[in-house]
């Protein structure tokens, strides 16, 4: 549903962000970039999600190249087809919960009682059913993160693309933000999570490794070695 080929990222003063990185996301998958600071993780993933292009190498998403479309084309398909849940939360301070949510289909043409009634579903899906009328100081750090869950969530995307989702949360928030995106994925949810905690990464079925702007594992390609087709596509 979403393949990286060859991709670079050059910023001016020489730092090659990435080198030759190539990626292939399944229907289905649960997977982890994991990588120290400065080995490339949010450069892959503002490319992976369309929010920037890469120097060279091609982006595609549901089989159409990102670079091939207009401005307006590109943030609809982002819009359609990716959610974003980010470190610290990016909720908006003055909405409920509940309103917050419903800002995710704000692009998607739907109405405003059929948005409140998606946003709601959202809620109850990441167990927050109980808290859709809260504002965001009124909930806790892991509370906050389950909404940007719900609102990455609530236009059903084809991926979610997790950036450093516990990272601002405790270790106990944390857990169960990591058991949320599990849950989740066992309902057939595809989710990318970008973290440079190793312990989180061991927990999620498939490692991706960056290093100095490359992949140097994945462990979709160890796994199946014998399977020439599936190492074919993810080299
Ligand atoms: P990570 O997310 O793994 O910490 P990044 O993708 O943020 O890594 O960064 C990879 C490399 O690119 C680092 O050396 C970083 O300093 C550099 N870099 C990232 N963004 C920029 C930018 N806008 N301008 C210049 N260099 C950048």
């Amino acid at each position: 549903m979403l393949e990286v080929r060859h991709a670079r990222k050059a910023y001016p003063g020489g730092v090659r962000a990435l080198d030759d990185v190539s990626l292939a996301i399944y229907e289905g998958e649960l997977l982890a970039i994991v990588g120290p600071s400065g080995s490339g993780k949010s450069t892959l993933l503002n490319i992976m999600g369309t929010l920037d292009l890469p120097s060279s190498g091609t982006v595609e998403i549901g089989g159409q190249d990102a670079a091939r479309l207009t401005d307006r084309r590109l943030s609809a398909l982002r819009g359609r087809r990716l959610g974003f849940v980010f470190q610290q939360f990016h909720l908006t301070d003055g909405l409920t919960a509940a309103e917050n949510v419903a800002t995710g289909l704000l692009y998607a043409g739907v109405s405003r009682r059929r948005r409140r009634a998606l946003a709601l579903s959202a809620l109850d899906r990441v167990g927050l059913a109980a808290r859709t009328s809260h504002l965001p100081h009124q909930l806790s750090g892991g509370e906050r993160q389950r909404v940007a869950i719900a609102r990455a969530l609530v236009n059903e995307p084809a991926l979610v693309l997790a950036d450093e989702p516990t990272g601002a949360l405790d270790t106990a928030n944390g857990q169960a933000v990591l058991d949320l995106l599990i849950a989740l994925n066992g309902d057939g949810t595809t989710i990318a999570v970008i973290t440079h905690d190793r312990d989180i990464a061991a927990r999620l079925p498939r490692q991706v490794e960056m290093r100095d702007g490359r992949i140097v594992l994945d462990t979709a390609n160890t796994a199946n070695t014998a399977n020439t087709a599936n190492t074919g596509r993810h080299r």
